[in-house]
């Protein structure tokens, strides 16, 4: 099938579903001009440690600077602004659909969407882990340390190493059971365990892939080899 025909079929599903779920990855932030970090050109290119070690409590609490300098370079982009993938995700969701994204960009809740799960945490869901108070990205952006009591400021990101929030997998299996339809778009969708979400479908749900490259999936799954912004900027949502 051609991609115009697949992309009559995703349209024909999504005019038919009562509750959509969205898995997103890093391919839907590229166009915003965020890197994917997990891309051959991604921004640990270069780099001779690998992220799962600076982004780890490892790095965090015992080379606090150097794990500073790394997010500040590589991971914030706060004049991002949401791409036509974003918004119509946001207009979908807000209409009868959850999102459940690995991106920690802040760009979905930036395009209006009502409905995010943003699986992997928020990079400007600052706090110091000491007292907990929450710091502004500006603060932030200037020390790693809280001034006031010295405590090590951190994102509100899983690093590697850490579980994923329980009230967040909860609700994420519980909206993937409740679909009958899933789009999973710009990801590779090897990251554990988002990838095992769809394992909570259900048996009679529509699922889709839209994506540059092939994605490990289940048979049943349909699957739009192409970039999910010329994909997205067809759909009528
Ligand atoms: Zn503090």
């Amino acid at each position: 099938m051609d991609v115009d025909k697949q992309i009559a079929a995703l349209q024909a599903d999504l005019n038919a579903a009562h509750h959509i779920t969205y898995l997103t990855g890093a391919g839907v932030s590229t166009p915003s001009h965020i890197p994917d970090y997990r891309s051959k050109n991604g921004i640990y290119n270069g780099i001779s440690e690998s992220p799962e070690q600076i982004l780890s409590e490892e790095t965090l609490f015992h080379q606090p600077a150097k794990f500073h300098h790394f997010v500040m370079e590589n991971m914030y982009f706060p004049d991002a602004k949401p791409n036509i993938i974003h918004q119509k995700i946001a207009t979908s969701c807000n209409k009868n659909g959850t999102l459940i994204t690995q991106n920690v960009d802040g760009l979905d809740k930036k395009a209006g969407n009502k409905h995010v799960i943003e699986f992997h945490g928020d990079l400007y869901n600052i706090y110091c882990t000491k007292c907990h108070e929450k710091i502004s990205y500006d603060s932030y952006k200037k020390s790693y340390l809280h001034e006031k009591d010295q405590g090590i400021i951190r994102p509100g990101i899983v690093l590697y190493g850490e579980p994923i929030n329980e009230k967040v997998l909860t609700k994420s299996v519980e909206k993937i059971h409740d679909s009958d339809l899933v789009i999973i778009a710009g990801t590779s969708f090897v990251v554990y365990p988002f990838a095992q979400l769809l394992a909570y479908r259900q048996a009679n749900a529509k699922i889709w892939v839209v994506n540059n490259t092939p994605v490990p999936a289940p048979k049943e799954v349909s699957t739009i080899i192409e970039n999910a912004e010329k994909v997205f900027d067809k759909l009528y949502i």
